[in-house]
């Protein structure tokens, strides 16, 4: 294991070692389900995506846990002002994320916890934090006694005594001091609440992530992720939390950059939302990935559709080479068809380590430097078209093979699931069919000079969605985009 990844708790790049050899425990904070996702939103998804997959590549058993905060202040107030239940603004807009995550093609986690599954673990937690002298209970909330762990603030790298107060609670005037924070809220009028030893009331968000992290992968784990937004204050508190309590909790942080627009971070107050609802309707998913996917993981994203659009070709030009060099091997069809991998590991249609270029490998063990791996991909698709240019067959399968094994690893391969039109029933063989049959009509026409019986069958084939490309090896045809 070669892998070395940036832990924002030690501001370096260091080996990831895991606590249990050959495995993996990965906790990231998803979403707090007051509305729909934006591209923001789901970078983080696209980035711990690629994460999971290059652990699995680089052969750990991989245990993925990513939340659902599901009761939250903006979840209440969205619920009250279009006169919903909470439970309802939830229920949809977790199923927006979901959506969101697989028309990406992120794996889905192993386990999808939501907050308000969690109260008796959150329960035991506080339990522990009062009985340790961290927390007490105050005006029907409990409150963490920040100056009770002097290691506060280690995470973030800031002086306690700078810290603002938190703003988890309207008053705080039960709190002993303005850095604590809010483990339990207790119960207004309204509002849903769960009964405690401490009154009735719901969860603080920090405490929520604790609590499910450590009952899913251990008081001790490999690796929590978030959005840089995150590091403060949930994050320092998720481990002020629980390293009070006593567990090891987490021992690499990994934090995404974000997407900015216009130089501000992207979020639904400032009413700049980019829904990936919305998004994949402009763009193909596989392209809206590839742009979000690009960058280095760690870096800002600032939005723009100049950039959009010069991701999509950049990943059409990959596409392209992939869909012809299987064209020409007669693997594939004039659509992409393929089933997926390249001889894969387990059922995962993960590619091998061993498939792939050493200077790939070594991108991605590199604190995931994708814009280099993708720089390997882009020189192999270079050599691959010149191979396919000079009837170099071999070569071209070569460099595909390699091609489709390294955007395997970043959830890119177009004739690969989710991106391959195989799997839909035996369609795709019938579209393909069909259209030969038009095609060999239209050059039937051609080959007895009837040139408008010829354009009518290319312009019927464009009204149904078909674009028709003459080549020197004969017409293929693909989807119009
Ligand atoms: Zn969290």
């Amino acid at each position: 294991m070669t892998l070395r990844l940036h832990d924002t708790a030690t501001r370096t790049v260091r080996d990831f070692l895991p606590l249990t050899p050959g495995k993996a425990g990965l906790y990231l904070c998803g979403a707090t389900v007051q509305a729909p996702p934006h591209i923001g939103h789901i970078r983080s998804g696209v980035s711990f995506d690629i994460l999971v997959r290059w652990l699995k590549v680089s052969g750990l058993e991989v245990t993925f846990c990513r939340n659902v905060t599901d009761i939250d202040d903006k979840i209440l107030r969205t619920a009250s002002a279009e006169g919903s239940p909470w439970w309802a603004v939830a229920e949809r807009n977790q199923r927006a994320f979901t959506r969101a995550y697989d028309v990406l093609g992120c794996l889905p986690p192993d386990v999808e916890p939501r907050a308000t599954g969690h109260v008796p673990e959150m329960i035991t937690l506080i339990r522990r934090l009062i009985d340790s002298g961290h927390a007490y209970a105050a005006g029907g909330d409990v409150h963490f006694e920040v100056s009770s762990y002097d290691r506060y603030g280690a995470l973030s790298g800031q002086r306690p005594e700078h810290m603002r107060a938190a703003d988890d609670i309207e008053g705080g005037s039960a709190k002993r001091d303005p850095r604590d924070f809010a483990l339990w809220k207790g119960h207004k009028p309204g509002e849903p609440y769960w009964d405690t030893p401490w009154g009735p009331g719901r969860p603080g968000w920090h405490l929520e992530c604790s609590a499910m992290a450590t009952k899913y992968l251990g008081p001790t784990f490999d690796i929590h992720g978030g959005g840089l937004d995150l590091v403060f204050p949930h994050h320092e508190n998720e481990v002020a939390q629980s390293r009070a309590a006593g567990d090891g909790f987490a021992r690499y942080w990994l934090h995404n950059g974000l997407v900015n627009l216009g130089g501000e971070k992207m979020s639904k107050s400032l009413g700049n939302s980019l829904l990936v609802d919305a998004m994949v309707t402009e763009v193909r998913p596989v392209e809206l990935r590839y742009y979000l996917g690009q960058a280095h993981y760690r870096s800002g994203i600032e939005y723009s559709p100049e950039a959009l659009a010069e991701a999509a070709a950049a990943y059409r030009r990959i596409e392209g080479f992939v869909v012809r060099a299987s064209e020409a091997a007669g693997t594939g069809t004039g659509r992409a068809a393929g089933t997926g991998g390249t001889g894969g590991s387990g059922g995962t249609g993960l590619p091998l380590a061993s498939s792939l270029p050493a200077a790939f490998v070594a991108a991605l063990d590199d604190d995931l430097a994708v814009p280099q791996a993708l720089a390997v991909v882009h020189e192999v698709v270079t050599e691959g078209n010149t191979a396919l240019a000079a009837g170099d067959q071999a070569g071209a399968d070569k460099q595909a093979e390699s091609v489709r094994a390294m955007l395997g690893v970043l959830g890119l391969d177009p004739l690969a699931a989710p991106w391959a039109t195989a799997g839909d029933s035996g369609l795709s063989d019938v579209v393909e069919a069909l259209v030969r049959v038009a095609l060999d009509q239209r050059q039937a026409a051609r080959a007895r000079k009837d040139y408008p019986a010829a354009d009518a069958i290319r312009d019927q084939l464009h009204a149904a969605g078909i674009v028709v490309e003459d080549t020197p090896a004969g017409p293929r045809w693909e989807l119009a985009r």
